[in-house]
């Protein structure tokens, strides 16, 4: 017999509805959700009809578990990531990746899209997953295109023409990647390459996603520069990551562009996260010198957030978790961030690692707790709908219907 499992909630938000649900109930068979209903439908003795029945503390909620949208798996988190992409063997990445997922799970991340580690590496971390061997949360996972050194050369295949480009792509997709990654301009993470400038023609790129698309694949454009923001619109890619129009002085706005990004229905991940900003008075970690320069770009990127959700961008979350400084489990503090830093209502950040990230995978089977969907759910204390810091306060996680903490 199937197990299945009543959980009755002082409070159920949804991942999709503008407000939370007072004293309801959510029914798990199997790895899915079967039912969700007010506590007050259910009849006396519901209880003893379900093989376990879990009754969640006053003052908790119960939520979609969340879904980061840009990560790098394999990434160390340290200032030396570059040097360690290059000199750690692959079974240190592996065990990296595991660590990784672990810790992803333990503070309510049940998807995670990783938006660069090596499809030999993440591919079978997702399979393992899927078939059980792992408890770890759902890896989404991309094969990454960039130029020959460019931006990220040491996690994705290097090319350079529209045919490079083009077998690049087919390649990734033969290899079983779930969506691409295309590095439209450069970056701050490696040595060489130029964040204000792009790296592929508006014909590179658009090649890129014509062979994605022939794939069946979905595809996401980092993208810094102006330029490179312009070329992957052109290029129709699923969603823009950083998205930052940046130029010499520092992150731009360009409301034509942002109309076309609206119209288009392209997907933005602002990637907003603090990173050394946590340790602004920690000279170790930031010289007293740079402290004005850290703030201000985060002060930036919160800015140009709140102006592309104002416009009407369909915002999703992801905090880069593996670049310097920059942890999965910063995550819950990251959303965090997203509200009290850039302004986001609490129920839009929650949109935005709820239904408007399934939505831009692609998935209709996570994000929202409603029948049919899968059991990856996250308890906290106190409502995050009023109150983002509750995000932060994880009391149990489920993923495939199966309690993972608590
Ligand atoms: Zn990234």
């Amino acid at each position: 017999m199937t197990k299945s499992i009543l959980i009755k909630a002082p409070r159920i938000y949804n991942g999709a509805a503008d407000t939370a649900t007072e004293s309801a109930y959510v029914v798990v068979e199997g790895q899915h959700i079967v039912d969700v209903g007010a506590q007050q439908t259910l009849a006396e003795n519901a209880a003893e009809q379900f093989s376990r029945c879990i009754e969640l503390p006053d003052g908790t909620t119960l939520l979609p578990g969340l879904i980061n949208m840009h990560t790098h798996l394999s990434f160390s988190a340290s200032a030396d990531l570059f040097d360690l992409q290059r000199e750690e063997s692959d079974a240190t990445k592996m065990i990296r990746i595991v660590e990784n997922m672990h810790a992803a799970l333990s503070v309510g991340i049940t998807t995670v899209r990783d938006c660069g580690t090596w499809p030999h590496l993440a591919l079978p971390a997702r399979d393992a997953v899927e078939s059980g061997l792992l408890a770890g949360p759902r890896l989404i996972t991309s094969g990454a295109v960039t130029t020959t050194g460019g931006h990220c050369w040491f996690c994705a295949t290097e090319a350079d023409s529209e045919t490079e480009v083009r077998k690049a792509v087919r390649q990734h997709a033969k290899s079983g990647v779930d969506f691409i990654k295309l590095f439209a301009t450069g970056g701050a993470s490696t040595p060489g390459s130029n964040s204000l400038l792009s790296q592929y023609s508006t014909e590179e790129l658009c090649a890129a996603t014509e062979e994605a698309r022939r794939a069946g694949k979905r595809t996401a454009a980092h993208a810094h520069a102006t330029d490179g923001v312009r070329n992957a619109i052109t290029a129709r890619v699923t969603s823009i990551e950083h998205c930052s129009f940046l130029a010499e002085d520092g992150i731009g706005w360009e409301p034509d562009m942002v109309d076309e990004i609206v119209n288009a229905g392209i997907y933005v991940c602002p990637t907003v996260f603090r990173g050394a900003n946590k340790f602004l008075d920690d000279p170790a970690i930031v010289p007293p010198q740079h402290v004005d320069l850290h703030r201000n770009r985060l002060q930036q990127r919160f800015a140009l957030t709140n102006r592309l959700w104002r416009h009407g961008v369909q915002i999703v979350s992801g905090n880069d978790a593996g670049v310097a400084h920059c942890h999965i489990t910063d995550f819950p503090g990251d959303l965090i961030a997203t509200v009290e830093g850039a302004g986001l209502t609490p129920v839009a950040v929650l949109h935005s690692v709820g239904t408007t990230a399934a939505q831009a995978l692609g998935r209709d089977d996570i994000g929202v707790i409603e029948a049919g969907r899968m059991a990856d759910l996250l308890v906290v204390s106190g409502d995050p709908t009023t109150d983002i810091h509750a995000i932060a306060e994880p009391q149990m996680v489920f993923t495939r219907g199966e309690a993972i903490y608590g």
